[in-house]
């Protein structure tokens, strides 16, 4: 079903008036994880200014250590929804288990399935039952095929608004948090019809690579780009050493439009 040999025109996905897979660049942004109200408040008048309208912010925070700050949960949920009305944005918010999934329903936009749970198939089929978009991250380490047939899962169901997203794999290269699989953009807009998203936070885990990642993400045909923005990184409850400041998102967000244009 996401097989572009059954559909060859691109699935465009609309979210709050923007067209993921129209051929323009667009971008999703917002702190790594929700940890209070003016926190939010902060980063979305920052993406709202720079004219964005998709708002991403963990709520069920898949953390490495059981002893890491696990995210707000509902609460949290519930703060996006306020700012995101308050600032005219969209809520994009990863959901952890298909029990919370309802719940969500009333808050958030678009579901990310997070990269831990790419393969958990009872919470792709509830993903695929919803009547919102999905946007679905390709696991730690999985194929582009096993990638593609976990989101064969959620259309199965029913639901063909489905993102594609590329946050790096797990290789035996240290310099950056995963290796980003520049590639497998190019290969998944062949392979299916859905939108492709690149996440440069997750994939460099490293500031200084956000730039060179999202241009090159950019310039090989990817539809959206991902990445953190956080008020104040260094106090920040989970990755604190890769999200972007205020400052550095409007320099950041200058060169990325920039580069957009003259693709
Ligand atoms: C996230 O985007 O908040 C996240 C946890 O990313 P990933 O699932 O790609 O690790
Ligand atoms: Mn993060």
């Amino acid at each position: 079903l996401v097989s572009r040999k059954k559909k060859p025109d691109d699935t465009i996905v609309t979210v709050h008036g923007e067209n993921i897979g129209d051929g323009q660049a667009h971008f999703i942004m917002g702190p790594c994880a929700v940890e209070s109200y003016d926190q939010v408040k902060e980063v979305a008048q920052a993406i709202k200014k720079q004219g964005l309208k998709l708002l991403r912010g963990g709520a069920f925070k898949p953390r490495t250590s059981p002893y890491d700050f696990q995210g707000l949960g509902l609460d949290g949920l519930k703060i996006l929804r306020q700012v995101a009305d308050e600032e005219d944005l969209a809520v994009v918010s990863e959901i952890l288990n298909p029990v919370d999934m309802e719940a969500a329903l009333d808050y958030v936009d678009v579901i990310q399935i997070g990269a831990r749970n790419m393969q958990n198939f009872e919470l792709l089929k509830v993903a695929g039952s919803v009547k919102k978009p999905v946007l679905l991250k390709r696991g730690l380490s999985a194929t582009i095929e096993e990638f593609m047939y976990a989101a064969e899962y959620i259309h199965a169901q029913g639901n063909n608004q489905i993102i594609l997203c590329e946050r790096g794999i797990r290789t035996y290269e240290k310099a950056t948090r995963n290796t980003l699989d520049i590639s497998a953009v190019p290969i998944l807009k062949k392979e299916t019809h859905l939108p492709v998203v690149v996440d440069v936070t997750h994939s460099t885990g490293r500031k200084d690579l956000l730039l060179p990642a999202t241009k090159a993400a950019i310039a090989i045909g990817a539809d959206a780009v991902m990445a953190e923005v956080h008020p104040d990184p260094a106090v920040a409850l989970s990755d604190s050493a890769q999200q972007m400041d205020i400052e550095q998102f409007n320099e950041y967000m200058a060169a990325a439009k920039a580069f957009a244009e003259k693709v």
